[in-house]
């Protein structure tokens, strides 16, 4: 063979559908708060333990279990899983579901929607995303082939100097209407909403639901935030509203239902119709989930069935647990001078950080976006960790809101408590006093 002995390869080796998504926020903020940070609110995941009953699953799908509990299962989901998501999911949306058709299990909420968006987007589709948004969505969307279309939640300043609300951000109606045509494929809807933790009202999904109806659009429903709401405010699922379920695929995560991120347990939930594309995809790529964890968090889910509605239900008393720490954060950033915007749902809040700036210091010839500036100095200087809000919205759009950072609150007291002592140092430090 006369080949020499560095024959390097000279051609492109990316596909040209990775162009321009190979950056990602949480490589780069994961890395920095590790190296940096003695307290980190950045990453959204509970630092407290997952709750008993689900540890106690486990323990019991690997001892007294089946030994076929270590191979394979169906393919599209673990039949006791998905008939206990069916069972609940029938009580959710007052309709009876087949859970072998209208219900698949993934790899946690994030292959959901990858699944979802390799299944209905062709090249030249639009998809509408509400800005600010968990940030997978646009480069999904543009892996498919697709073009995202960007529509805004816009701010409104409340009066009388109150905090502000997630419930103040809301869609431009006209706004919203003008971002649908027949390119339009599909829209993506996040309630309650990362990161603002904005939960829709039924007024605002009856406006999406109208339009999707009306350009004969398809929703894909991310709601991994379905039980984290606070003050009495109630989830609306928009697969109920009338003309809806035909259109919509619902997606959840056992990760953010029983504070157990790393499970990376999904699914999703939407008539056979849409499901079998979705089954397709999942088919000839991940194919199968881990038996066994699918085991535990079914039998997790039969729990909160028997439960469902008591007090003891982990449904229930997640969102009061989480409704505190939400409020300790608030108090300890108030008391600083950032100005919390008070989120409705979700375990994550942005804060205001234009007070600060004469605090960070401009990086000549750096073109950072300040909320960016802002979070990595934090994280070096004070040893706090956060995200910027910037991060949650496309190119075209991010400069208007550099202004707020992103906090995660499912944390233990000890931990907030820890976050307090910083900010209080700070405080100090600017007034000295
Ligand atoms: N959707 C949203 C809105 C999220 O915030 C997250 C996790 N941060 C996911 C999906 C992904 O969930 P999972 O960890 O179950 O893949």
């Amino acid at each position: 063979l006369s080949l020499p002995l560095q024959a390097k390869m000279s051609r492109p080796v990316q596909a040209r559908r990775l162009e321009g998504i190979d950056k990602n926020i949480w490589v780069e903020f994961v890395k920095l708060a590790a190296t940096y940070s003695k307290v980190n609110l950045g990453q959204g995941f509970p630092d407290f333990p997952a709750p008993d009953f689900l540890q106690e699953a486990l323990k019991r799908a690997l001892g007294g279990g089946s030994h076929m509990l270590h191979q394979y299962t169906r393919a599209f989901g673990h039949p006791p899983l998905v008939k206990a998501l069916a069972q609940l999911f029938e009580k959710l949306l007052g309709r009876e579901l087949d859970p072998m058709t209208n219900v698949m299990v993934t790899v946690g909420a994030y292959q959901a929607l990858f699944c979802c968006f390799q299944a209905f987007v062709d090249e030249g589709d639009e998809v509408i995303i509400i800005e600010p948004f968990f940030d997978c969505y646009e480069s999904m969307v543009k892996m498919a082939g697709g073009t995202p279309v960007f529509v805004p939640l816009r701010p409104k300043a409340p009066k009388d100097g109150k905090l502000m609300s997630s419930a103040d951000w809301q869609l431009d109606p006209t706004e919203l209407a003008s971002k649908f045509s027949e390119r339009t494929k599909a829209i993506v809807l996040n309630s309650p909403n990362n990161p603002l933790g904005k939960v829709f009202s039924r007024g605002e999904l009856e406006l999406v639901a109208e339009l999707c109806v009306k350009h004969d659009v398809l929703c894909i429903s991310d709601e991994v935030y379905e039980w984290l709401v606070y003050d009495g405010k109630e989830h609306t699922r928009i697969a109920s509203l009338p003309g809806m379920w035909d259109r919509t695929v619902i997606i959840g995560s056992a990760g953010k239902t029983f504070s157990a991120t790393g499970w990376k347990v999904g699914w999703t939930v939407g008539p056979d119709r849409l499901l079998q594309h979705i089954c397709t995809v999942h088919q000839n790529s991940i194919y199968h989930c881990a038996t066994i964890a699918q085991e535990a968090m079914a039998q997790c889910f039969q729990r909160e069935l028997t439960l469902y509605g008591k007090p003891e239900s982990y449904f229930v008393q997640l969102p009061r647990t989480l409704q505190q720490k939400r409020d300790l954060l608030i108090q300890s950033l108030v008391s600083v001078g950032m100005k919390p915007v008070v989120p409705e749902g979700t375990y994550f809040l942005v804060a205001d950080i234009s007070e600060f700036k004469s605090d960070v210091p401009e990086v000549p010839n750096l073109d950072e976006p300040y909320d960016y500036r802002f979070t990595k100095w934090m994280m070096k200087n004070k040893g706090l960790a956060a995200i910027p809000l910037s991060a949650f919205y496309s190119e075209a759009h991010k400069n208007n809101y550099t202004n707020f950072i992103r906090f995660c609150f499912a944390k233990e007291d000890a931990t907030l408590k820890a976050a307090n002592d910083i900010l209080q140092k700070w405080k100090k430090e600017k007034t000295g006093s």
